[in-house]
């Protein structure tokens, strides 16, 4: 044990990670297992993966039937290029999969190795689409304050959360941010998108994308008329409209893909993480068939864009047992009624504790909001730590879970695995309920 922590601090640079802390600690949990909800470290320590690990582990921890399904696949070919139009089997599966799972208009996929590659993939495509069609200066792509949409450079600089652009000192130009709905509503966020349009000059903008829910920034849930606005207002522009779909897709927020839950089609949605509950590193872009016609139409020559691992042979095995797992087991529909089942948990501390603010899910998505005075909605003071208080609260009593504390906000998130069921609720739950009285008791 110990040498692996010597081993962690002197080789091995972690991501979004405080290097003076790892160099200080050392790693906070060396995971030995997996085994569905629950995370084992190497002292033997079980811990409620309240996270699915990063929003991705959706049919949970230590399935077989993934293991045995990438062992065929690696055994009959484990690899091969699919640029110059060579292809393979599982992949061309997983993309008519795909396209029958979305909406019914976005049928043609790009494949990529996770979610910023697919984010950078699609403003890459999107860009190309109004090249080809003669509006190269149509380049510009709005997104959402708070939005997380990656760390390749252009989805960084998509991202709403600035510490991300200033990592390594500036974002890339022809990017640009509008207000979040998450506390100021439609109207104003739709507003904030409009101005910035205009701003920016109409015939110059390429395209709106937004995360359903915005996860990283806290699991805000913007409201029931927020995308069918959205959609209006990119028609009204004759802009493309993308959902990044990285952590919302596949059963995440109760139904298949998360912008259903707003009865609205996008022109082009990205996905990763879920497509194969991180069991390989896999991604893509689906996008609409009149984007497809543009390109078949107008596209001449070689499509400069690649991955070496696009169409992974192995992934994509592994993606299509995954979502087969996800269709027998009924987990989207599990996700809904558990969301509930949450949400019901979470109200209740809500009712128990003086500091709870906003509690909230879509499916087994969710979030707890910590606040000085919930009358006023008025936040701790960040000297406090509130929200690392929780986290640890939470460590200590076998939960690993997530905090959002930019811009002020204390915030925990919640994202298990899709499997879990009532009674592993019901305990999640208690453990949370003991963690926030006894830190409320700490702020006393
Ligand atoms: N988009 C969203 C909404 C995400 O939450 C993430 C990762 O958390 C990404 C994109 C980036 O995905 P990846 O880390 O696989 O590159």
């Amino acid at each position: 044990m110990k040498e692996l922590i010597e081993l962690d601090k002197k080789h091995f640079i972690h991501p979004t990670t405080s290097i003076m802390e790892q160099q200080e600690k050392g790693p906070k949990l060396i995971v030995e297992k997996g085994d569905g909800i629950y995370l084992t470290d190497k002292e033997g320590n079980a811990f409620i993966d309240a996270m699915s690990s990063l929003w991705n582990v959706n049919i949970g921890h230590g399935r077989k039937e993934i293991a045995e399904a990438a062992k065929e696949q690696m055994e009959q070919l484990a690899f091969n290029s699919t640029f110059s139009t060579f292809s393979n089997e599982p992949a061309i599966r997983l993309a008519k999969k795909i396209a029958d799972l979305a909406p019914p208009s976005l049928n043609a996929v790009f494949f990529t190795s996770g979610g910023s590659e697919s984010n950078d993939s699609a403003i890459k495509l999107i860009r190309h689409y109004w090249k080809i069609q003669g509006q190269p200066e149509r380049n510009k792509i709005i997104s959402l304050s708070r939005g997380y949409h990656g760390v390749t450079a252009g989805a960084t600089s998509a991202t709403g959360i600035p510490q991300f652009w200033d990592m390594a000192g500036h974002m890339l130009t022809g990017f640009a941010h509008a207000k979040t709905p998450y506390e100021i509503g439609t109207t104003a966020s739709i507003q904030s998108i409009r101005e910035v349009i205009e701003a920016e000059g109409p015939e110059t903008v390429a395209a709106f994308m937004a995360e359903p829910v915005q996860g990283a920034g806290g699991v805000l849930i913007p409201p029931s008329d927020y995308f069918k606005e959205v959609r209006k207002l990119c028609d009204e522009y004759g802009i493309l409209f993308m959902a990044d779909e990285v952590i919302t897709g596949f059963g995440r927020t109760g139904t298949m893909f998360g912008i259903e839950n707003w009865a609205v089609e996008p022109d082009l949605m990205s996905f990763a993480k879920g497509v194969t509950s991180g069991y390989f590193p896999l991604g893509g872009v689906i996008v609409s068939d009149q984007i497809h016609e543009v390109l078949k139409e107008k596209s001449q020559g070689v499509l400069f864009h690649g991955f070496t691992y696009s169409g992974h042979a192995t992934g994509a095995a592994v993606a299509l047992k995954n979502i087969e797992i996800l269709e027998n087991e009924g987990l989207v529909e599990n996700s809904r009624l558990m969301g509930e089942e949450l949400l019901k948990g979470l109200q209740s501390i809500k009712e128990e504790s003086v500091i709870v603010g906003d509690v909230r899910t879509v499916g087994l998505l969710g979030a707890i909001e910590f606040v000085q005075d919930p009358a006023t909605n008025t936040r701790f003071s960040p000297d406090l730590k509130v929200t690392s208080r929780m986290i640890e609260a939470l460590h200590e009593r076998g939960v690993i879970c997530r905090g959002v504390t930019y811009d002020g906000t204390d915030i925990v998130c919640f994202s298990p695995p899709l499997i879990i069921n009532k009674e592993q609720i019901d305990t999640l739950i208690e453990r949370l309920r003991q963690s926030v009285l006894a830190v409320q008791q700490e702020l006393e």
